[in-house]
């Protein structure tokens, strides 16, 4: 909007008189966040059009002085209702984008009464000295977009934190996809921050469990929870299914690219993943570009629902083409999740079909993510490769691959009454490779 534009200014302080009626009247709504986040005057897309300098209310005038002016204006109309005007901090902060456009020297001339937000740990929180300096107050938030040991620091004794990213990530398609996980596990963590945990590193001869184990033991919790499928047929049987006349690779080098990027970490043998027992064993089945479908796995029997332990590769080379399958313009065009990449057949004896579309990020995932990316939105748990070669987040940013991960994954059968004579694996032949590496039937009640 142009902060300039008397109509566009109207109808946003007709909104905010709106949420105030609201929220109970301006008594019971002692402050008011405006945003105010990355002011940019561009779209907010690809395109590097200059909304100010094509504006006839805004063109010539400094970026920084409209910023400053909608600011003055704004705090006015709050300090009029009696009410403490909060906004986000990142304008004021040279290490975020406060340099761009000078807006990080408004902090002097600004009313001090406003409560600044920085969301960022890294880019914001540095600042901060700064603008207390300058008499404002300052209400940390960051949005848990970093598990880092630069943020840990920040955020260590502080509890509150996250709101931001719960309401606008939740609803960002792209975002979303990829972090709706990461920011309900950094909830988790940020109240160990607060109140327990401060190692980056695991002592487990000390019993002390470092940032790498409480992500994961969070990470599965909150997976389990929410992907816990509830449904009337369901029976606590369950039933291990050979794959290996299916099979058509070992699972030593699988995926052709070195033993940082195959199974062999995961010992063949029965292993129960929440409650579930998988049979892990020396073949799995991939699909890679010579062999696009594995057809018939053998079944002949009914289920309440099929559990897949399955991953995926996305070799590095090809990771910015298989973005590009979803690139859309704007801010949230880096996140690949949720493009499908294969899918299972289930087909019946009496000829019908259903399909599970495996979709990448949200019923797989990649087979080393970086820590904070590890937890799908519908895996049932994740199971990482016990062993000790791995860089996991320890060296303070977590970006960095961890152990190999196989993704338990539960399908709930909608036809429980009908025979499943087989599965075919299918991919769709996109840059990312699916292996699978067991399945268990689960019986009908
Ligand atoms: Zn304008």
């Amino acid at each position: 909007m142009c902060t300039r534009n008397p109509e566009a200014l109207l109808a946003v302080s007709n909104i905010f008189t709106e949420v105030i009626e609201l929220f109970g009247g301006k008594e019971k709504c002692p402050y008011f966040h405006i945003g105010g986040d990355e002011v940019r005057w561009t779209l907010f897309d690809n395109s590097h059009k200059k909304l100010r300098d094509e504006c006839p209310y805004c063109k010539g005038i400094p970026y920084n002085k409209l910023l400053l002016d909608y600011i003055n204006l704004r705090h006015e109309f709050f300090k009029a209702r009696g009410i403490r005007m909060m906004m986000w901090a990142d304008m004021f902060s040279d290490l975020h984008n406060g340099s761009k456009f000078r807006t990080t020297e408004l902090v002097r001339t600004m009313p001090k009464d406003i409560i600044l937000v920085p969301w960022s740990g890294e880019h914001d929180y540095p600042a901060i000295p700064g603008w207390l300096q300058e008499g404002f107050s300052v209400l940390k938030s960051s949005t848990g977009y970093q598990h880092n040991g630069i943020c840990d620091q920040q955020m260590f004794g502080y509890m509150l934190n996250d709101f931001t990213t719960s309401v606008w990530l939740s609803f960002t398609y792209g975002r979303a996809s990829s972090h709706n996980y990461y920011f309900n596990t950094s909830i988790l963590r940020y109240g160990d921050l607060a109140w327990n945990n401060e190692s980056a590193v695991s002592n487990r001869e000390e019993g002390e469990l470092g940032r790498t184990d409480y992500l994961f033991r969070y990470g599965n919790a909150l997976c389990y929870y929410y992907n816990q499928e509830r449904f009337p047929k369901q029976s606590s049987k369950t039933k291990i299914l050979d794959i290996t006349k299916a099979a058509n690779s070992l699972r030593k080098d699988c995926f052709n690219a070195g033993w940082e990027y195959d199974l062999s970490a995961f010992h063949p043998g029965i292993t129960d993943i929440a409650g579930i027992e998988m049979q892990v064993t020396d073949q799995c089945i991939v699909l890679d570009e010579k062999r696009l479908r594995v057809s018939d796995i053998n079944l002949s029997c009914r289920a309440s629902s099929v559990i897949f332990l399955h991953t995926a590769y996305l070799p590095e080379k090809k990771e910015e083409a298989f973005r590009n399958r979803i690139r859309t313009n704007g801010n949230f065009s880096e996140m690949p999740h949720f493009n499908p990449v294969a899918c299972y057949f289930v087909k019946y004896s009496d000829g019908s079909q259903e399909n599970i579309i495996m979709r990448y990020g949200l019923n797989v995932g990649a087979i080393r993510p970086p820590l904070h990316l590890r937890f799908p939105y519908h895996i049932r748990h994740v199971l990482r490769a016990q062993t000790g070669n791995w860089p996991e987040a320890q060296d303070g940013r977590d970006v960095t691959p961890g152990a190999p991960a196989l993704y338990q994954y539960e399908w709930v059968n909608p036809h429980p009454e009908k025979l499943i004579a087989s599965i075919d694996f299918v991919s769709l032949g996109t840059e990312v490779i699916p292996a699978l590496a067991a399945i268990t039937i689960r019986d009908v009640q």
